[in-house]
């Protein structure tokens, strides 16, 4: 029997050169400790939503891990800092973001940690590859991920040529 959760991770950057950033935090992500990295979406060029700047791209990772949610979340603003990730101001444009958007089936509000993630269904950025890498996925106390697609469809996305 295995204890080991899967867990969808976020990836978003609209600054410097955005696509090297998804790349080295995926390798970074694959690289966490008793995770094991099992899928990752195309990746995205969105508008910013509630934020300034140029577009964005935008990715999901599918991870099976060991790591406890407050641990990953804490792994991944690990990485988020190694990539220079600066805070001046809440949706301020960013070299890196990572969210941490579902955790198995699990609900938490706990001060430093929301899941699923509050605002993942409000977002094509955010629905789109969560589509691609679990396409039957739920989102728990929403329903499935398939069901709010059709809500975000004026969102505009496009997916980049891999
Ligand atoms: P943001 O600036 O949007 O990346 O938000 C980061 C803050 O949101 C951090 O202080 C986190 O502790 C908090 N947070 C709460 N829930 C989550 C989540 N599911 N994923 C990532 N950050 C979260």
């Amino acid at each position: 029997m295995t204890t080991d959760t899967l867990a969808c991770i976020g990836l978003g950057a609209n600054l410097g050169n955005p696509q090297a950033a998804l790349r080295a935090a995926l390798d970074d992500i694959a690289r966490l400790p008793g995770s094991v990295l099992l899928a990752t979406s195309p990746i995205y060029r969105t508008a910013p939503v509630d934020a300034t700047g140029p577009d964005y791209l935008n990715a999901v990772a599918l991870l099976r891990t060991a790591l406890t949610p407050h641990a990953l979340l804490a792994a991944l603003q690990r990485i988020e800092h190694a990539h220079g990730r600066e805070r001046s101001h809440r949706n301020a444009p960013r070299t890196l973001d990572l969210d941490l958007l579902l955790y198995g089936d699990e609900r938490i509000e706990s001060p430093a940690l929301t899941l699923p993630h509050p605002r993942l269904h409000q977002r094509a950025f955010v629905l789109r590859p969560l589509a691609d890498v679990m396409p039957a996925g739920v989102i728990p106390g929403l329903g499935p991920i398939a069901d709010w697609l059709p809500r975000v469809a004026d969102q505009r996305i496009e997916r980049l040529d891999s």
